[in-house]
């Protein structure tokens, strides 16, 4: 049985990880649910889990949820907390041995960083996090697994559920190559120049994937891509180099590995969230098929093709292979600028193209001889804070 904080409960992967827990309550309790501010989502999943504390990270939504339960369902009892501190409460309360890390953005990282200290089991989704704070969390990541005789950072990301799972039982040094897979987005084959009118709306619209809004704009600009090679090179432990970006439209293959005498493994499916939440949360066991059967005579399956990224159109992925080559604290800015102008491309009020300038942009006032050691969550939070304050004022 596993006692979960479900982090960014409200959000697609959210969602999807409580209807792994809907199925199997023998499996899985939830202890605690948080979100930003999507009072109406958390409010039903606390009628529905009961957890003993609900977080929202904006306060006021914070407020509007504890009244809306107090007036309306005084029989529950579960504890509503407000703000960053509440959300942290939630991912390190003694009740929950294992944490989903499902916020968007670096917002995940402290509460994951904290619960980790702790000694809980981490699930992560949340990209963000490793590309940000990954020389911070992976030795302690490290430490707790040996402490436990098993890993304890469970990737959900698909690719690196995937990387994950060829990995089962081979040795490490036996590892040449990591495969990572990528459908390429609604705009594979694009020229710069049809990318200067895309819209949100056009981005919003992923050919394979059901994601939320950030991740789907960043897989759109291929920045997701590279945010993935960051985060595959800190949970494999290998330099970015070593990881090869293989675009396949079809999503079939999650991605794959190359031993040193030139296997390659791969791992298959539907491109479905519920399979690497479940390789998670089930981990070291195997749960349950939830989804229908994967069956290779599909047409999706009938003629798998493999292409390369073309990195002068999307450049946001060179880019984020020389920030994870060189490190410190060069993919927390990276990062942090993206997140600023994905935002803002959401919003209405920048271009498709923009996102990408303004990443470089920042990414360039930053990458100027400074050797940024990163020795700390708050010299990452700091970096953090910083980039987004240059990329709003490039923005203005
Ligand atoms: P989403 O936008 O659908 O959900 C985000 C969740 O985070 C929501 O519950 C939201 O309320 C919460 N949240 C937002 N800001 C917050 C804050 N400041 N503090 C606390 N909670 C906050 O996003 P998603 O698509 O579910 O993605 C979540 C993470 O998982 C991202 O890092 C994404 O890259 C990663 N991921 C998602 C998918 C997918 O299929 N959706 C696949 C792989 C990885
Ligand atoms: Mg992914």
């Amino acid at each position: 049985m596993r006692v979960l904080s479900v982090l960014g409960s409200t959000g697609s992967i959210g969602t999807q990880t409580l209807e792994v827990c809907r199925k199997d309550p023998d499996n899985f309790k939830v202890a605690s649910l948080t979100c930003g501010s999507s009072v109406d989502k958390i409010y039903e999943q606390i009628l529905e889990f009961k957890p003993l504390l609900a977080a929202c990270a904006d306060e006021k939504a914070a407020a509007i949820l504890r009244e809306g339960l107090k007036l309306e369902h005084p029989e529950i009892t579960t504890r509503v907390e407000g703000g960053e501190q509440g959300v942290i409460e939630a991912a390190t309360m003694a009740e929950s041995d294992t944490v989903l890390g499902a916020i968007v953005g670096v917002a995940g990282l402290k509460p994951t960083y904290e619960a980790i200290k702790l000694g809980k089991d981490i699930a992560l989704a949340n990209k963000e996090t490793l590309v940000a704070g990954g020389d911070i969390i992976m030795p302690l990541a490290h430490d707790l697994a040996a402490a436990k005789g098993r890993e304890v950072l469970l990737p959900v990301d698909s690719e690196h559920c995937a990387i994950w799972q060829c990995l089962w039982g081979e040795k490490r040094q036996n590892l040449d190559r990591i495969l990572i897979t990528a459908s390429g987005g609604p705009f594979r084959g694009w020229s710069r120049d049809q990318l200067g009118d895309v819209t949100a709306e056009k981005a919003l619209n992923h050919p394979t994937w059901k994601m939320g809004g950030k991740i789907t704009i960043d897989s759109s600009t291929m920045m997701n891509k590279g945010l993935e090679v960051i985060e595959a090179g800190h949970l494999f432990g290998v330099g970015v180099d070593k990881v090869d970006v293989v675009v396949h439209p079809q999503s079939v293959i999650h991605s794959m590995i190359r031993t040193k005498d030139g296997s390659v493994l791969a791992q298959m499916g539907k491109p479905s969230m519920i399979l690497p939440i479940m390789v998670a949360l089930y981990y070291p066991e195997r749960g349950d098929r939830l989804l229908t059967e994967f069956d290779p005579f599909d047409p999706q399956c009938s003629n798998l093709t493999f292409e390369k990224c073309d990195t002068e159109v999307f450049r946001l992925l060179a880019l984020a292979y020389d920030a994870g080559r060189k490190g410190g604290l060069l993919p927390a800015i990276m990062n942090a600028a993206n997140e600023v102008a994905v935002n803002s491309f959401l919003m209405g009020e920048i271009g498709f193209l923009d996102i990408e300038k303004t990443v470089f942009e920042v990414y360039k006032s930053f990458d100027n001889g400074i050797t940024s050691k990163v020795t700390s969550i708050d010299d990452v939070l700091e970096a953090d804070k910083e980039a987004r304050i240059k990329a709003m004022e490039y923005l203005k």
